[in-house]
């Protein structure tokens, strides 16, 4: 069965077309690929009156957020401090991942060893990105 769609015109299977339990045949009247296109440019094809109320609201939302979550530490930053810092627990966690370790043969020994290791490998890292950058400027 065969079906025209409203919006491209093209004649398509019925099974191109999205169901719509409310339409004749349980099918929508545009098939799949006018709807992805409609999906893709909804943005675009808004009135500019509209577009600018919706990035108000955006935006109003945002300073709302902030707001209420002002001064709270958010995941993110609580990671990146435990991962700056070397924190016993992110070492913990680090080492928990190797599969010759469990988390209770972890002992304060490992967990300093540890972190010398990852302190010395970020120095390596850095004097790797001196190197490059004084390589570059050559
Ligand atoms: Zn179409």
């Amino acid at each position: 069965m065969k079906r025209i769609c409203k919006k491209c015109g093209e004649e398509k299977e019925i099974e191109e077309f999205r169901k719509v339990k409310m339409c004749y045949y349980g099918r929508g009247w545009c098939c799949c690929v006018c709807i992805n296109e409609n999906g893709r440019n909804w943005y675009k094809v808004l009135p500019d009156k509209k577009k600018k109320e919706l990035l108000n609201t955006q935006s109003k939302n945002t300073a709302k957020y902030r707001k209420t979550h002002k001064g709270k530490t958010t995941t993110a930053k609580r990671t990146k401090f435990n991962v700056d810092s070397l924190s016993d627990e992110y070492i913990k966690r680090l080492l928990a991942n190797r599969p010759e370790l469990s988390y209770s043969d972890i002992s304060p020994q490992i967990i300093e060893l540890k972190r010398v290791q990852i302190k010395f490998h970020r120095e390596l890292i850095k004097g790797k990105e001196v190197l490059n950058e004084i390589h570059n400027n050559m």
